[in-house]
């Protein structure tokens, strides 16, 4: 699949657009064929680099996105060729902030683009229920 990605942090010298292997999804997942992405300042801080932030290279960047779900995992409810939007956001599931349905205050909370690859590529795959 094509993608926007880096191999290590930097300035624009490090972004690369190539291809890269389109990522498998689990049970609890769909993937989402990205239609419409965007870029905010959190996209700059994670290509620079974030104390403490360390992160699988290459790294795709985007925490804003939308696109088609094109496969879906075996336990998630929805149809393929649904459109979606991401809510980039996503906490532990298992932690008192997330069962109390804070996810936002998970100390694990994590944001696609940010600790796991984002939406600057063809195909990413999400949680099922990360998908409006
Ligand atoms: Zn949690």
């Amino acid at each position: 699949m094509k993608a926007a990605f880096f191999r290590q942090h930097g300035g624009l010298e490090v972004l690369e657009v190539g291809d890269l292997p389109s990522p498998e999804i689990r049970d609890n997942e769909v993937l989402i064929n990205v239609k419409a992405a965007a870029l905010n300042r959190l996209d700059l801080f994670v290509r620079n680099g974030i104390p403490g932030l360390r992160l699988e290279f290459p790294h795709i960047g985007g925490s804003d996105f939308a696109g088609i779900v094109a496969e879906v995992g075996k336990n998630a409810s929805i149809e393929v060729g649904t459109p979606v939007l991401v809510n980039p956001g996503y906490g532990c599931m298992k932690c008192r902030a997330c069962v109390s349905g804070e996810e936002s205050l998970c100390k694990r909370f994590q944001i696609y683009g940010e600790h796991s690859k984002g939406g600057l590529a063809e195909f990413v795959a999400v949680r099922a229920d990360k998908v409006l």
